[in-house]
């Protein structure tokens, strides 16, 4: 097979794109997709500053790889989750990869923020699933990281298969709210929020492999011990399983939401407008979601001590 590009021998076939690439005019191929993205959806422009999260796997790496390329003004924020060996090699990873490359990198670790508190303490103190306290953590550092370095853009290494699966258990739940805000770009009302943006959004998994193997990034390879038996590994079976049958659904999928039914779901936008009392961050209530966490786990652990 030819490259459809420039005709040399292919070796990297798509077949949701009916089509196939020499190794360069991948490298070009996925890089402009990104860029397309970007433009399209009106992410950001270059004169914009953006924060690009990384946890050390291979489609936060290849982001910030191609918005470097791209001649996006970029930083890094790793954030350490503490969760044991799989956090020590993600830091590894992220931190060879900024220095190797001389690109500028925040590292947070929750350990040694003010609660003190990583994944597996907030999951252990609670009732709820290390990925849903991760969650929220995720989501007040990023925030945090980006209003304390002035950031107006955050970007998340989320591709085509992660939507996809999103999409799929929206839909099988009907999470009407999530559904509102399944979107390539969200931009809060808020002014401490930044504007948080999926540029990897229409770029599948095996792209962001195949990238970021081209490329030569070292990325973590294995997965969080906490995703085994997750839901969303269940929905990406279904989803490469009919992608395997009908090659590009998982696109069609996604962009067709997108396109068609996602504004109906978006008609009555939600973002916080108050303030939290605790932390100053923004919250729907008196205090956010991240501080609620935070004193369910110090309660607990209270209880815990009393009874022991
Ligand atoms: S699998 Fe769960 S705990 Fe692990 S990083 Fe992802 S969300 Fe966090
Ligand atoms: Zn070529
Ligand atoms: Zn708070």
């Amino acid at each position: 097979m030819k490259c459809k590009r420039c005709s040399a021998k292919a070796t990297v076939q798509l077949r949701s794109h009916n089509t196939a690439f020499c190794k360069p005019c991948f490298v070009f191929f996925f890089q402009r997709n990104v860029e397309r993205s970007i433009e399209r959806e009106r992410m950001f422009t270059r004169d914009e500053r953006v924060l690009v999260c990384v946890s050390g796997g291979k489609d936060s790496l290849a982001l910030w790889d191609t918005l470097v390329s791209l001649g996006y003004p970029t930083e890094g924020l790793y954030l350490g989750l503490g969760i044991g060996e799989y956090s020590a090699a993600s830091e590894r990873k992220v931190t060879a990869f900024a220095a190797a490359r001389d690109l500028p990198l925040r590292v947070v670790r929750l350990e040694d923020e003010g609660d003190g508190l990583a994944i597996p303490q907030a999951a252990l103190h609670t009732r709820r699933q290390p990925c849903a306290a991760c969650g929220t953590f995720k989501r007040h550092y990023f925030d945090r990281a980006a209003l304390d370095g002035g950031f107006s853009v955050l970007a998340t290494g989320h591709n085509l298969d992660d939507e996809a699966a999103r999409l799929l258990g929206n839909v099988l739940h009907w999470h009407v709210p999530y559904l509102a805000k399944q979107q390539p770009v969200l931009t809060p009302r808020h002014p401490k929020l930044a504007r948080k943006v999926r540029p990897l959004y229409r770029t599948s998994e095996y792209e962001s492999a195949t990238y970021a193997f081209l490329r030569g990034i070292d990325y973590v390879v294995d997965e969080c011990p906490n995703s085994h038996g997750a839901t969303q590994l269940v929905y990406k079976d279904l989803l490469n399983r009919l992608e395997q049958a009908m090659p590009g659904a998982k696109l069609a999928f996604v962009s067709d939401f997108l396109r068609q039914a996602q504004p109906l779901f978006a008609a009555a936008p939600d973002s916080p407008t108050g303030e939290c009392e605790r932390c100053g961050m923004p919250a729907f209530g008196d205090v956010c979601g991240y501080c609620r966490l935070v004193a369910e786990i110090e309660r607990r652990r209270s209880q815990a001590v009393a009874h022991s």
